[in-house]
């Protein structure tokens, strides 16, 4: 039977740290599946079609990880893909007590079917956010360490921002 894990997120837009995840996962599993969570209730900077596309421009040579996005429960997403892992990344203390909860929510839900398993950050991308990168990039400064180059410019043009 091969391995299969789910990766969703808001992923407004994806950083290094995202990819950091994406990569390690993808050696442990066979089959990665990426999945940008269509959430009504956020606003984001870019549609879910936009980060679909940066994701699937990110992993292009990543061949067993696959890009989508979802709407409703993650557990009824998994289940009609057959998937029983779903991977997060954990980058300190203050993301713990969220995951937790998701992650114990999940599996009572899916009838405990359903796990959690949880990559810890590599500390180059500890302090890396969406939102950080974004308010950064909002006020024209520098966040070529944060994002590959062609979302750098994608984020900047959503600002109106020359660099
Ligand atoms: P969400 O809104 O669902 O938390 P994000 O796109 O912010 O979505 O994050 C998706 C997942 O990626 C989460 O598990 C989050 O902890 C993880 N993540 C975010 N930034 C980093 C990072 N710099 N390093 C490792 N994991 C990260």
């Amino acid at each position: 039977m091969s391995s299969k894990a789910i990766y969703p997120g808001s992923f407004d837009p994806m950083t290094y740290g995202h990819m950091d995840i994406i990569r390690r996962s993808a050696e442990i599993f066979d089959e990665l599946t990426v999945s940008v969570l269509n959430n009504v209730n956020k606003t984001a900077l870019f549609s879910v079609e936009e980060r679909v596309n940066i994701l699937k421009e990110a992993t292009k040579d990543m061949k067993n990880v696959k890009v989508e996005s979802f709407q409703g429960l993650l557990i009824d997403y998994a289940r009609s893909k057959d998937i029983h892992v779903v991977i997060r990344g954990l980058r300190a203390i203050t993301d713990f007590e969220y995951e937790l909860q998701i992650a114990q929510t999940n599996r009572k839900l899916s009838g405990e079917t359903l796990d959690t398993m949880f990559l810890t950050t590599s500390l180059e991308y500890a302090y890396l956010s969406s939102s950080s990168v974004k308010e950064i990039a909002s006020f024209g400064g520098n966040i070529e360490a944060c994002v590959p180059d062609f979302v750098a410019k994608q984020i900047y043009d959503k600002y109106k921002v020359t660099r």
